[in-house]
């Protein structure tokens, strides 16, 4: 089905180019082989360990997916295992890779899910969360822009009433938004106005909203239309309330200060103790993300988003491209942060524990 609204820009002929030009780059850059290894990560916890802990679970699931627990709460940032290949995404048609999601999703019995945050609804960040939510997560309500709404309910019409879309809420120029409290009041979060940086060479594609009145899911790539983009504040809590621990998360590169945590009134203020950032395509905006190092001193990064999303996740994620990507990123950014940041470059399914640091 085509969508109606203000797509007939899209010809074959433009994906085509874009296509090219897009392999073009990245064989311009597949060159030597690579030194920078990801950081092993540790084992995920038992539940009983969960259930009775005070640490901090963050499970890297590739592309734009994580998994952060405490105790049996969690929430998830969006997923993605279906991984198309380029071709498919470029000039054919993609769609959720039932199989291997129902292989690859990690299965947490007695641990409820209570929220699935959405930055954009590009396919890489949305193309499995409909199914994700129907089969895993149906507790959980889906956060994100309309555009991911629209699609979310093309995609399933039964999570109509599980999808929930931000924009009046959303912190915007620096100033706060409402923060949305779930899991027992355990964890909050706020939605933080962003915007999502080009491609390659300039280049910003499949921009724009996602037209209402959608009837059926898009069969292209190219009709996975970006709408707003969103960052997120992720605070979990004290039993008194007090922020335990703080995370910032973005899934796309973004021209700071947009998506940067807000300023706040001094009891919400917390130093970030994880920031979470996406490298895909970080050279495309200046600054990025050293400026939101140099201004909120994260004490851990997470550097995800990085390996080829167009391989399916049960081959290795390393490959020349993207570890040439790495050994560029890497010196250029890792400057800008605070003396006692660690970070990491995690493979997906690796598993990080931290503990809250009294301020
Ligand atoms: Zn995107």
């Amino acid at each position: 089905m085509r969508p109606s609204g203000g797509y007939d820009w899209i010809t074959l002929f433009g994906r085509t180019i874009c296509l090219v030009s897009f392999l073009l780059v990245c064989l311009s850059c597949a060159g030597r082989g690579i030194s920078i290894r990801p950081h092993p990560g540790v084992e995920a916890l038992t539940l009983p360990e969960l259930a009775t802990s005070d640490i901090i679970q963050v499970q890297y699931l590739g592309t734009g997916g994580y998994l952060i627990q405490r105790g049996r709460h969690g929430l998830l940032t969006a997923p993605l295992y279906s991984n198309p290949g380029v071709w498919r995404v470029g000039l054919g048609n993609i769609s959720p890779d039932t199989a291997l999601i129902n292989r690859v999703h990690p299965r947490i019995p007695g641990v409820k899910i209570a929220a699935v945050l959405v930055g954009h609804a590009h396919y890489d960040h949305l193309l499995d969360v409909p199914y994700i939510a129907a089969h895993y997560t149906r507790e959980a309500i889906i956060y994100g822009s309309m555009s991911v709404s629209r699609l979310v309910i093309a995609a399933d019409p039964s999570l109509k009433s599980k999808v929930r879309v931000l924009e009046a809420e959303l912190a915007r120029n620096r100033q706060p938004g409402d923060w949305i409290y779930v899991a027992d009041s355990t964890i909050r979060f706020m939605a933080v106005e962003s915007d999502h940086g080009p491609h390659f060479l300039g280049i910003h594609m499949m921009k724009g909203e996602v037209p209402p009145g959608l009837k059926q899911i898009p069969k292209s790539a190219w009709y996975w239309r970006e709408g707003r983009t969103f960052a997120y504040l992720i605070d979990l809590l004290g039993v008194d309330g007090s922020i335990d621990f703080r995370i910032h998360y973005q899934d796309a590169t973004s021209h700071y200060p947009l998506g940067a945590p807000p300023r706040f009134a001094s009891q919400d203020t917390h130093r970030l103790d994880l920031a979470i950032i996406c490298v895909d395509t970080w050279d495309q905006v200046p600054d990025y993300p050293e400026a939101l190092f140099r201004n909120h001193r994260p004490r851990h990064v997470i550097f995800g988003h990085w390996e080829n999303f167009f391989r399916s996740p049960l081959k290795s994620p390393w490959t020349r491209f993207s570890s040439l990507r790495l050994r560029q990123f890497i010196p250029s950014v890792v400057d800008a942060l605070p003396a006692d940041s660690k970070w990491v470059i995690p493979e997906p399914g690796a598993v990080y524990l931290f503990r809250p640091v009294q301020p």
